[in-house]
């Protein structure tokens, strides 16, 4: 069996800064185990591929929801990325760090270091900030090169000048100082290619001696010796292929992500006792919280139908889109550079709320159904509404112990009542935008949901008929003191009264963050890899109020 000191489950956005991090150590050898291929695919890189890895298995976990009450009974698909750079190397580019009380709020939860003054120098070491930046919050010599939009739509801009005229400011940069107002979206592109967390983190790191990186290694279980974990067994090739198994001498760290950091704990005997028996599985360590707080983002898309001005709708089929591809070829600019989203906005439910509640954000193209994944043929743009802390908890729980068969994933969206009611509000400010006077002369006419909606409660039922993840899913392996019985990790992301055993991915976030979450999990592991080396941590960043 080959040993390392470290081995990594899962080279997604946390696996690739833990493993860029922990072998700068060239005294340390590093092992980081990936189910999905390389990065190999150009859909990864070219931008609008987002659209294609949306459907594609072999780069994709392709996961699907659990009905409930306010999906109608629908299962929402929950795509997941499968290769170097995990969903980092799918996901929508958008960089978007969260609120300041967003962190000092998990630091008032009890967990020591993670209040904004101790993150934002960590924020700072990762991003490369191309573009406007106060150097109190931007970094300049990072890796994760962070750039601004370079194509401006008409009806983008008629957008935010419409928020302008309703009272939302222009805010020149919602990762600085304050999230609040409206802008174009900030992104990780650079050069026209994707900038995922493989690219910016892992392939450099590759280059080193102490770095092994095994890709179509399925993780399917946790070995321990008494509390220690001591190695992780995996399967060469998937289902049924051949086995193998890497120990750990000093640790080993889950960045599988939300579903799966719980899936492999779980396969492994650590969780729910009575969740873990009636699988099947030996309980090797109670810890009820692993698989619970799970928590997501879910957002109905406005569409709306445009007249006298061309959308990306037209432009992504037939002679057009063979015209862009040419653009693209050379260099221009060109539909297949582009994020699927173009400005982003951060507004209150209730106006005298001291920050932000409310995200939504704009396109000058429309969705099939309102779901990403395909364009219509018409005209079209959308503004999908959500809120930015939602209450409303559920849970990942495997379904047997084939560590191949999808967990279950059940966000329960919706289930509280603050969620509905900051819902309501931000679908109404949608449509208060999209009706501005800057946008008058191409709005034809509202085709999802529609002017019949108009009561709160026919604004719930479009919600629940249409609304769909925005793919932030969370909270599931919590990190929190010792006197809440729900966490997973203590604040130096450890497993609960296991030894040798970290987990460093999104599911470790105590709270929602206000914010698409790949951001705060690029944080989250660069942190990590502090803590694991035993490094003191970057002097804090003290604010005034
Ligand atoms: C479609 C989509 C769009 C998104 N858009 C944005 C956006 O625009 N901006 C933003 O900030 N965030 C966005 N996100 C969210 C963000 O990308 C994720 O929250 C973030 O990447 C999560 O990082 P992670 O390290 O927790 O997990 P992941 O990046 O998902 O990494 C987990 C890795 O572990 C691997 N793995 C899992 N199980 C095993 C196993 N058993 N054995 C071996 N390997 C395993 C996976 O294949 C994967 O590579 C989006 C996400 C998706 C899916």
């Amino acid at each position: 069996m080959d040993t390392f000191d470290y081995v990594i489950v899962g080279a997604g956005t946390a696996g690739c800064v833990l493993a860029n991090r922990l072998s700068e150590d060239a005294n340390v050898t590093v092992c980081l185990l990936e189910a999905g291929p390389r990065d190999w695919h150009p859909y990864i890189h070219i931008p609008a591929g987002f659209i294609k890895l949306f459907h594609m298995p072999g780069f994709n976990w392709l996961y699907t929801q659990e009905p409930s009450e306010w999906t109608g009974g629908r299962r929402i698909l929950a795509p997941r990325g499968k290769t170097l750079g995990g969903s980092s190397s799918i996901n929508g580019h958008i960089y978007n760090r969260g609120q300041r009380l967003d962190y000092d709020g998990w630091a008032q939860r009890g967990n020591r270091g993670w209040g904004y003054a101790d993150v934002l120098p960590y924020f700072k070491r990762l991003e490369r900030r191309i573009g406007e930046g106060d150097a109190t919050y931007r970094g300049r010599e990072g890796t994760f090169a962070i750039t601004d939009i370079d194509q401006f739509h008409p009806l983008s801009e008629a957008f935010i000048q419409g928020a302008v005229s309703l009272g939302i400011p222009r805010n020149p940069d919602y990762n600085g100082e304050s999230q609040l107002g409206i802008n174009y979206a900030q992104r990780a592109i650079m050069h026209g290619r994707r900038v995922s967390a493989a690219r910016a983190f892992l392939h450099p790191a590759m280059q080193r001696k102490n770095l092994t990186v095994r890709t179509r290694a399925h993780a399917t279980g946790l070995v321990f010796e008494g509390k220690r974990a001591l190695s992780v067994r995996y399967l060469k090739g998937g289902r049924g292929g051949k086995p193998e198994e890497v120990r750990a001498r000093r640790e080993v760290i889950l960045s599988g992500g939300t579903f799966n950091s719980v899936q492999l704990l779980q396969l492994s005997g650590v969780g729910q006792p009575d969740l873990l028996k009636s699988r099947g599985i030996e309980v090797r360590h109670a810890l009820p919280g692993v698989g619970e707080n799970l928590r997501d983002h879910y957002a109905p898309r406005f569409a709306v139908r445009v007249k006298n001005m061309d959308t990306i709708n037209e432009r992504s089929r037939g002679l057009k889109l063979a015209a862009e591809i040419a653009k693209w070829c050379v260099g221009g600019q060109s539909i297949l550079g582009l994020s699927p989203t173009q400005v982003y906005c951060f507004w209150k439910s209730e106006p005298h709320l001291e920050t932000s509640d409310i995200q939504l954000t704009f396109t000058p193209a429309s969705y099939l159904e309102g779901m990403q994944g395909q364009l219509e043929h018409e005209p079209g743009m959308t503004a999908a509404p959500w809120q930015q802390r939602p209450e409303s908890k559920g849970y990942v729980r495997i379904r047997s112990a084939d560590p191949f068969e999808q967990p279950e994933i059940q966000p329960n969206y919706l289930t509280e009542e603050t969620d509905r009611r900051v819902l309501v509000a931000a679908m109404r400010l949608a449509r208060k935008l999209l009706k501005s006077k800057p946008l008058e002369p191409y709005y034809a006419y509202e085709d999802f949901p529609g002017d019949k909606v108009q009561s709160d409660d026919e604004m719930l039922g479009a919600a629940k008929e249409r609304g769909t993840t925005t793919f932030h899913p969370m909270g599931t392996c919590r990190m929190g003191p010792a006197s809440d019985p729900e966490s997973v990790v203590d604040d130096e992301l450890r497993v609960r009264g296991l030894e040798g055993l970290r987990v460093a991915d999104a599911s470790v976030m105590p709270m929602m963050l206000s914010a698409n979450i790949n951001a705060g999990t690029m944080m989250i592991a660069d942190k990590a890899s502090d803590l694991i080396r035993g490094k003191a941590p970057p002097q804090p960043i003290i604010l005034k109020r």
